[in-house]
């Protein structure tokens, strides 16, 4: 059973789920549909004279069976220097300590970070601006291999990955080999496509189920699964996770979260009016 608690907030069960704010930025619009051409995607986006589209950034808090849970950390505001919130736009949220104090949660009350991988932009939030860990008590799961290669600086990654974002969280980080369940009803799936060890979050309780896509479906328009981005670095492997996992989730009726969304980025897959996009629902 889901039930609406608020434009941002829904119960399913006994669990309760949050979207937090974590402020807005911009990346280059043509690499962000790869191949789509601008005049079907700049409709949807529209980009700003330096051909750049507003995401947003939207963590989520969940709380369920006991435990409270962080799906990605956003992008740490606080922490980037001037150059860098130029260069890609970027407007913070509300800090996040007062969003999750506004919601009853203390920050070492967090048992568990899932990130969906290690880029700034889901990674950042870990860290305070002094470099303490955010969430001294949480344990921070993400793939192995994703360690692996945010640690190996790659040509083709180093862009995406700021090491100072998760470097100084050894002793925290949980590193997974694959799927696993992280908690009561929480699962992660590893994809790959957008980086080798990208994985998806889905939580169940009450009888319903949400999925957290991360970057596997960045905004409503990355829902039609040929639209991957030139971001991703496994191109493929993208269009197929999606073409296998979003099409039985939307037809199970399950809410999703699209982290990047700049408008709806909670609620259920509808088709759009002229039966060409799928965009989000609130759930009412
Ligand atoms: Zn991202």
């Amino acid at each position: 059973m889901i039930e609406r608690v608020s434009e941002h907030a829904l119960r399913l069960g006994d669990a309760r789920v949050d979207l937090l704010d974590g402020g807005t930025f911009g990346l280059d619009g043509g690499a962000m549909f790869r191949v789509v051409p601008r005049a079907l995607w700049a409709p949807l986006l529209p980009p700003d004279e330096q051909n750049r589209v507003t995401l947003g950034i939207r963590p989520l808090l969940v709380r369920t069976a006991g435990r409270t849970l962080l799906l990605d950390a956003g992008i740490g505001p606080e922490r980037r220097d001037a150059r860098f919130a130029e260069r890609v736009a970027l407007r913070a949220g509300p800090p996040l300590e007062e969003q999750l104090a506004g919601l009853g949660v203390a920050e070492d009350e967090v048992d568990l970070v899932v990130l969906t991988h290690l880029h700034f932009d889901h990674a950042g939030g870990l860290l305070r601006a002094d470099g303490r860990p955010r969430f001294p008590r949480a344990r921070v799961v993400v793939q192995h291999d994703e360690l692996a290669d945010a640690a190996a600086d790659c040509p083709l990654c180093r862009a995406s990955y700021v090491q100072d974002d998760w470097a100084p969280l050894t002793d925290l980080l949980a590193p997974l080999r694959g799927d696993a369940d992280v908690a009561p009803g929480v699962r992660v799936t590893r994809t790959g496509g957008h980086t080798r060890g990208h994985q998806v979050v889905r939580v169940e309780a009450g009888g319903a189920a949400l999925v957290f896509w991360g970057d596997l479906v960045p905004t409503a328009a990355h829902l039609r699964p040929h639209w991957v981005m030139g971001f991703d670095l496994y191109p493929v492997e993208a269009y197929e996770a999606k073409r296998d996992l979003l099409a039985p989730a939307v037809a199970a009726g399950a809410v999703h979260v699209l982290y990047h969304e700049p408008g709806q980025a909670l609620g259920r897959v509808v088709v759009d009016a002229d039966g060409r996009g799928q965009r989000l629902e609130a759930i009412t």
